[in-house]
């Protein structure tokens, strides 16, 4: 649906650069939580305005998720290009001079630099719009949490605007700088918090027989629950992480009677993910039962699958070829969740990774700042995917 690229385009990317990075910086220094990203949505508005998108829509999904498309005016496919704007609540470790200021709060997942290369498509699309159909990007609030990709979708302003094609990124410390991560079929874990609340009753720590306290049942599940993933039957390998364990309150003169236990459940597969939360629901019913125990279960911070089509994965191999980008076929999907998947629910979607160099620190480290050398790749890779899906229209 664009048009061919043209020779100058490399260097009019290259042209973007500095503008690219002076942006990444100041989000950097800015950094937002989940469902607060108030000040990043009206910076990106304004970055966006001058390039004249068709429309701008704003406040979407939990209020600060932004759309903003250019369109040809003739029938084509819609294709969006996806960022994340969240930041984390981790305190910034470093000295440079674009440092986080806001206390306790830090892009350490480089949702900057996806925000920035995504930004960067702007002028991009304005010098070279689409022929048929539209094109634009999609700044999504509060992944971090899970909840911002749902209520985006959720949103009948978004879904009215019915995308065909949406593309995610994430870039991927540990894997050499601009080496682009495919995979087919799963590309990351599904996964979720279960909060497991035990309700007994408590009684003076003098009398501890007139109790009825959750602490064996506690000691019990703690012990047993690791270990469940090898009891039950899946199609690929699922993973459960006691993240959370809380006994009675902190006193000494009472015999506890709650406990609550927070599990993280993990599984490549929608059904496994399924099998294991009823696992975990029976396993700790039953112990419940055993100690005269209430017991409650609520789910917390959801991450469905996030997965490629055949169709989606080759397309993205193409773009990486046509720009002579390495890229690598990973054999196992990465544990860590996204909540990109929700997006699969109203559209073609293409997910893949972008390597940020060997020798950096992991996501979500005190110290991880996304490399700006990586800007220039995802742009042209999402330059690539809006030309081939044009041609092939
Ligand atoms: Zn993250
Ligand atoms: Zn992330």
């Amino acid at each position: 649906m664009a048009k061919e690229i043209s020779s100058s385009d490399k260097a009019f990317i290259s042209s973007l650069l500095p503008r690219l990075k002076a942006l990444r910086h100041h989000l950097h220094q800015y950094p937002e939580l989940s469902g607060q990203e108030y000040g990043t949505a009206a910076y990106l508005t304004s970055f966006i305005q001058p390039y004249k998108p068709t429309e701008i829509l704003k406040n979407l999904g939990s209020g600060t998720g932004i759309v903003a498309y250019w369109d040809s005016g003739k029938p084509g496919p819609f294709i969006l290009f996806r960022a994340e704007i969240d930041a984390l609540p981790i305190d910034e470790e470093g000295n440079f001079d674009y440092c986080s200021n806001n206390p306790g709060i830090s892009h350490k997942c480089g949702h900057d630099g996806h925000t920035a290369m995504v930004a960067g498509l702007a002028p991009l699309i304005q010098r070279n719009p689409p022929v048929a159909g539209k094109a634009g990007l999609l700044f999504q609030p509060a992944e971090e949490t899970g909840e911002g990709a749902f209520a985006i979708v959720k949103d009948e302003r978004f879904r009215r605007l019915k995308p065909d094609y949406i593309f995610g990124l994430h870039n991927l410390p540990g894997y050499p700088l601009g080496q682009i991560v495919l995979r087919s079929g799963t590309f990351c874990a599904a996964s979720g918090g279960m909060r497991i609340i035990l309700v007994g009753r408590t009684s003076h720590a003098a009398e501890p027989e007139k109790a009825i306290s959750p602490m064996a049942c506690m000691i019990n599940l703690l012990q047993s629950l690791p270990a469940i993933t090898n009891q039950i039957q899946t199609k690929q390998a699922t993973q459960l992480t006691v993240t959370h364990a809380r006994l009675g309150e902190a006193s000494f003169g009472i015999t506890p009677g709650t406990a609550i236990l927070h599990v993280t459940l993990r599984a490549y597969d929608k059904n496994d993910f399924d099998a294991l939360i009823k696992k975990v629901e029976s396993l700790a019913n039953e112990e419940a039962q055993k100690s005269g125990l209430k017991i409650h279960f609520e789910f917390k911070e959801a991450f469905p699958l996030t997965a490629n089509s055949e169709n989606m994965t080759s397309l993205i191999q193409t773009a990486s070829e046509k720009r002579g980008f390495n890229f690598i076929k990973k054999k196992e999907p990465f544990r860590w969740s996204e909540d990109f998947g929700h997006y699969a629910e109203i559209a073609q979607t293409g997910f893949f990774g972008l390597g940020a160099g060997e020798e950096v620190p992991n996501l979500h480290h005190p110290q991880y700042d996304f490399p700006d050398a990586l800007l220039g790749y995802g742009i042209r890779i999402f330059k690539s995917l809006m030309e081939i899906l044009g041609k092939s229209k």
